[in-house]
């Protein structure tokens, strides 16, 4: 399955990135741009330019950029096709999915296929035991055949027979239905009720399998695969939207048959999180769908620490406008038993009376110690400062620091600000900015930072004569890259110019000038890539004369040296003096 690159275009002409950035984090309009915290690295003043004429944003600290996919992709830690979902289901629109001929992996075939013969065989006499289960839990057919349950077959190989024809060993064993041992494959799942794990396209990518009878795990969940995260899926979302596409609330329980029980109830908005914790993956999946949002837990004391889990993984990315609440059943009942002992009435009574996320929040802090003396005030406040700096959106740290602040009877906002911490998604040493080394590339930047500036503004330049002045230097490739883009096509938008930049470092430079707030005549932006093409070649000449010098009459280090050999070796065309320098070089002759 692929996504049509006309769709992308669409939704990411429709969706506003000041609305993507500003439901999450709080945004304030100064001069042409809105800025924010950076959520990115430690910021302490708004350091984040989002620009609406651009679509883009550009952090001038760490220098995070992009379009409203970027931002997304990094600050909910989604993938390409999430964070497309997440941008299509803002502004109202379905993805169109459209069938890719070569799948990256057999890994979905494959487990379409099972999915199948697991259905298959819970209606033929092999599946006799499995729809009795069902029928003593109150599921009926319609039900079964709804969620596309299965059974999976006793015995090793059962599966792996029917599949082995059709599909290589090595893409059977990357299904993640079969486990290996000295060579010999055999069935994961055997002599157990199947409940297919569909993602957000309704592709199968997984299973989980529940014994019949008294065996052990009771539960059994396919391994991950390439195509299956639990940390990403949730059982029952694809399925409560078919069933209804502007669903206003999901609720979140545990098991696979508390969906189905809740389903059978009446109840068609549940998912389940497989058997792992609430991750903040699902939560953003889960405030893409629905403006509410429930989680159900068992009212003992796993329960409320799954439910803290679940809190501290939502805390990055709260959102003002999707309310979160806590329902806690009592002892000894789970959704499933709940909803069939006393009905649909009395469940929706539960949701009604939910806890709601920052009650069940600040419940816990003052829970940390006894808050009548200033030890267990301050402990309780030391316990809340790293919650609380996780938080991105501005506006609801604000609320919540000072809620503390009066249940702790202190100035918390002074101990957040001296105790900020290096926000989840900050960026790897790697991919943070570096420290210039000399003064020489970072003259070299400023020009390339203006060239960009000038196309940017006047794309019609790109035609200029000027740009000869670089022509068959290898050096110069990636200035004539993007002056090439704005060669074919002078109408083309700078995101997309951004999106083919192919190094990260041109791409952070090419990101300070689209969001430069200089604004150029034509007459200033030509003498200003003049002048900057001027003293970015004059500024490599110098380079490479100042090697030779150092070279010729002291000692050159061997990065140095490297540096001096590929300056040469982009020539186009080399002299006798570079042939020999090139060759003492290589020699290492000093
Ligand atoms: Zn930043």
């Amino acid at each position: 399955m692929s996504i049509p690159s006309s769709f992308i275009d669409q939704i990411l002409d429709q969706a506003d990135i000041v609305d993507i950035v500003g439901r999450r984090i709080q945004l304030n309009k100064k001069g042409q741009n809105f800025w924010c915290l950076c959520p990115f690295h430690d910021d302490k003043k708004p350091s984040m330019a989002v620009n609406q004429d651009k679509q883009f944003f550009y952090c001038f600290v760490c220098n995070a950029s992009g379009n409203s996919i970027h931002f997304l992709r990094r600050y909910e830690n989604l993938d390409f096709v999430d964070a497309i979902e997440t941008l299509a289901s803002s502004v109202g629109l379905e993805v169109p999915y459209t069938k890719q001929v070569v799948e990256e992996t057999k890994a979905k075939e494959i487990n379409e296929e099972a999915n199948t013969i697991y259905k298959n065989s819970l209606k033929s006499s092999d599946g006799a035991e499995a729809v009795t289960y069902l029928k003593n839990r109150g599921i009926s057919g319609e039900t079964a055949a709804f969620f596309n349950l299965g059974f999976a077959k006793d015995g090793w190989t059962n599966l792996y027979d029917k599949l082995l024809p059709k599909y290589s060993k090595p893409d059977i064993l990357e299904s993640g239905l079969f486990s290996a041992k000295e060579e010999k494959v055999f069935d994961f799942f055997r002599a157990r009720l199947m409940f297919p794990i569909r993602n957000i396209r309704g592709q199968c990518v997984a299973f989980g399998g529940r014994i019949l009878g008294d065996g052990e795990p009771k539960y059994l969940n396919s391994p991950e695969t390439k195509t299956y995260s639990k940390s990403n899926e949730l059982f029952g979302l694809y399925e409560a939207r078919e069933l209804n596409k502007s669903l206003d609330s999901l609720i979140v329980v545990e098991g696979y048959m508390d969906v189905i029980a809740l389903h059978q109830n009446g109840v068609k908005n549940a998912v389940a999180s497989l058997g792992t914790a609430i991750t903040a993956k699902h939560v953003s999946k889960l405030m893409r769908y629905a403006k509410n949002i429930y989680v159900a837990f068992d009212g003992d004391l796993a329960g409320r620490k799954a439910a803290w889990k679940a809190v501290e993984n939502a805390l990055p990315i709260l959102r003002e406008d999707v309310k979160i609440g806590f329902i806690f059943l009592e002892e000894g009942h789970d959704p499933d038993s709940y909803i069939n002992e006393k009905g649909k009435d009395a469940f929706n009574k539960l949701l009604e009376n939910n806890i709601s996320f920052s009650k069940f929040f600040l419940s816990k802090i003052k829970k940390v110690d006894d808050l009548e003396t200033i030890e267990g005030r301050s402990k309780a406040a030391k316990f809340a400062i790293p919650l609380i700096n996780s938080i991105n959106n501005e506006t609801l740290k604000q609320a919540y620091i000072e809620e503390i602040a009066s249940i702790c009877r202190l100035d918390f906002a002074s101990l957040i600000s001296s105790n900020a911490q290096k926000p989840r998604n900050a960026p790897a040493p790697s991919e943070a900015a570096k420290p210039e080394e000399n003064s020489g590339s970072l003259l070299a930047r400023k020009a390339i930072v203006g060239i960009f500036t000038a196309l940017i503004q006047y794309p019609n330049l790109a035609k200029d004569r000027a740009f000869e002045s670089i022509h068959n230097n290898e050096k110069f490739l990636f200035l004539l890259e993007v002056q090439n883009k704005y060669v074919e096509n002078s109408e083309i938008n700078a995101s997309i110019v951004f999106e083919q930049i192919r190094s990260d470092q041109i791409k952070r430079l090419f990101s300070e000038a689209l969001m430069s707030e200089i604004e150029l005549t034509e007459e200033n932006a030509l003498s200003m890539l003049k002048d900057c093409l001027h003293s970015f070649v004059k500024n490599q000449k110098d380079r490479e004369e100042i090697l030779k010098e150092k070279y010729n009459v002291d000692h050159i280090s061997s990065a140095e040296r490297r540096e001096l050999q590929q300056f040469i070796l982009k020539k186009a065309e080399l002299s006798d003096e570079d042939r020999v320098l090139l060759t003492n070089l290589s020699s290492k002759r000093d």
